[in-house]
């Protein structure tokens, strides 16, 4: 009998830049600094396009979207977790719930909460109750704490 039901976890950093705009969870963040990568750098989606892929035990984003391919430059991370979750409907499976935490300094994300979660969910195509988005700071400590960026950190739940 095939298993009912798969979990998932991804994780990613990003170092902020000055004049970049700072995307979290597909979300523009007022901050006087963004997220530098090949793409937007919306390290949240990151997370959450592997957490996807490892639920689906498909490799992880770079194999899908490799930061080398001049077609993914500044490009719109929706995209790649639009595509993704095709990947996961074609193999038969639905996304049950998401959680994901963000790992900042600054800015100060609690006013911008619900928002991300109501586009998580708008691009996962599943009722916002199944969608969970946290915030933490590192209490000053490490890269984070030193303001050098951000990370996230992503679990799914998929059903049959
Ligand atoms: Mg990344």
């Amino acid at each position: 009998m095939k298993m009912g039901w798969r979990i998932g976890i991804g994780f990613d950093a990003h170092r902020f830049a000055p004049n970049r705009p700072l995307k979290l969870c597909g979300v523009t963040i007022p901050h006087e600094q963004g997220l530098i990568g090949h793409s937007d750098a919306d390290v949240a989606l990151h997370a959450l396009c592997d957490a996807l892929l490892g639920a689906l035990a498909l490799g992880d984003i770079g194999q899908f979207f490799p930061d080398t391919d001049p077609r993914y430059k500044d490009a719109d991370s929706s995209i790649f977790l639009r595509e993704i979750v095709s990947l996961v409907r074609e193999r038969g499976w639905r996304v049950n719930n998401v959680d994901i935490t963000i790992i900042a300094q600054v800015p100060k994300l609690a006013p911008y909460r619900e928002l991300m979660r109501e586009k998580v969910a708008e691009l996962l195509e599943v009722e916002v109750e199944a969608i969970s988005v946290k915030a933490t700071t590192t209490d000053q400590m490490g890269f984070v704490g030193r303001k050098e960026g951000i990370a996230a950190i992503a679990v799914v739940s998929l059903l049959r």
